[in-house]
């Protein structure tokens, strides 16, 4: 049966040299607890990283593996990683060993116990803040090693995904979506298509079924990285749903 008492968790901002006490390792008593009972959200990059881990395709990794979540009073869906009915609603992909995607596991699981958050300037840029989240159950911050958010970033190899989160944040710190502009039901198929099945819309985009503007760009996505097909098919989704707001 699973305990679902709620645990203690306290959260403080904190500056982005400022020193904080924390480690995860295989050594800790409660290693692994936080890889069960959770709600780990994922972004489209996640989605790309764990392509490369799991060895499936973002379809295969969309039916098998991810719940999606649409709040009726939010504009865009949410993407969940699947938890399985073990009686522990463990993580598909923990073991006793730790992550078996560890090298590419989502953001979420790197950046604890930090958090980040952007706010748009009235320039238009993006100000990064950060906060601690501590929860009752973790010993982490009980070890010894201190550093601060931006070592803590560079060492769980974030900056990757704060690329991709912050042009996200292009579409949902869109000045439109602040007005109440809701997409349509096409529009939302169409975003989780080019944002969360990177692998279809490739194939869309290379068969003509999605016009990009000209045959340099279609060549560009056939031969592409993934990262530079993410970055397409976001700048796609911010013209199909806000063009006409321009
Ligand atoms: S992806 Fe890996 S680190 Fe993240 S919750 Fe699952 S097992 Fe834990
Ligand atoms: S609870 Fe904290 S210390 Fe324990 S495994 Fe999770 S992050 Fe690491």
């Amino acid at each position: 049966m699973i305990d679902d008492t709620p645990l203690a968790v306290s959260t403080r901002n904190i500056q982005a040299e400022e020193p904080f006490v924390f480690s995860c390792h295989k050594g800790v008593s409660c290693f692994t607890e936080c890889c069960r009972m959770l709600e780990l959200a994922l972004s489209p990059y996640d989605l790309l990283r764990l392509r490369k881990s799991t060895g499936k395709s973002s379809t295969e990794l969309l039916d098998q593996f991810v719940i999606m979540e649409q709040e009726p009073a939010e504009p865009f869906p949410r993407f969940y990683l699947t938890m399985i009915d073990d009686g522990r609603a463990s993580c598909v992909f923990v073991s006793a060993d730790g992550c078996t995607v560890y090298k590419d596991r989502p953001a979420a699981c790197r950046t604890y116990p930090l958090g980040r958050a952007v706010q748009k300037q009235s320039d238009g840029s993006l100000k990064e803040q950060f906060v601690i989240v501590q929860e009752e159950h973790c010993r982490g911050f009980f070890e010894k090693t201190q550093q601060s958010p931006i070592e803590y970033t560079a060492d769980q190899e974030l900056h990757s995904y704060n690329r991709f989160n912050d042009l996200m944040a292009g579409i949902f710190l869109h000045d439109s979506i602040g007005k109440g502009f809701i997409p349509s039901k096409k529009q939302i198929e169409l975003f989780t298509l080019a944002l969360y099945d990177l692998d279809r819309f490739r194939e869309m985009v290379v068969d003509g079924a999605i016009n990009l503007s000209s045959a340099e760009e279609i060549m560009a996505v056939k031969l592409s990285d993934d990262e530079y097909l993410l970055e397409q098919s976001i700048a796609w989704v911010k013209q199909l749903l806000f063009s006409p707001f321009k």
